[in-house]
């Protein structure tokens, strides 16, 4: 056995805190309806560097969406598989995924996979594309707050209930 740590704590001044949470939740509320049997849950928004944490729940099958990443994103499979159009593999449960600066392409879930559940850390900015590549719509970490300040308040938990994510 092990005897306990002692630990001091040297945190320095102004420093923001830390986040803690059971990254699946309990409470269903806390998914953020992106679009018909998509959600997102965040994790931590990041308004200093510009970016996200977030888990994309997906409860349906085809195509979702095309996008352009202009940074780096990072993914970890919970749950379901997934692939883009652009390319031969699957993100099968418990892969992990890096999507380099420059990547367009198109997220599919295949027939079959009743529920996918992935971890993603999006920095900068998602671009939306269409066939030829012409932007659509983007999402930056301010407009993830938004939805997030808006479906809190409908759901009950109030637009504050963010707060805790923002850093
Ligand atoms: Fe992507």
């Amino acid at each position: 056995m092990n005897a306990p740590l002692v630990v001091s704590h040297l945190a320095a001044a102004g420093m923001q805190p830390e986040i803690v949470t059971l990254a699946v939740p309990e409470d269903e509320r806390v998914w953020v309806p992106q679009a018909p049997g998509v959600w997102f849950r965040p994790l931590m928004l990041n308004t200093v560097a510009g970016g996200w944490f977030n888990l994309l729940r997906v409860r349906k099958s085809g195509i979702l969406s095309r996008h352009r990443h202009p940074m780096a994103v990072y993914g970890y499979v919970i749950k379901g598989s997934w692939r883009y159009l652009e390319h031969d593999w699957i993100a099968e449960e418990g892969g992990f995924v890096y999507e380099p600066p420059g990547e367009v392409h198109t997220l599919t879930v295949d027939e079959g996979v009743e529920e996918m559940i992935t971890m993603f850390n999006v920095n900068g900015a998602m671009i939306y594309v269409d066939e030829k590549g012409d932007t659509v719509g983007y999402e930056d970490v301010f407009t993830k707050i938004d939805m997030c300040r808006k479906h809190y308040e409908s759901v009950g938990l109030g637009a504050g209930y963010v707060d805790q994510f923002i850093r």
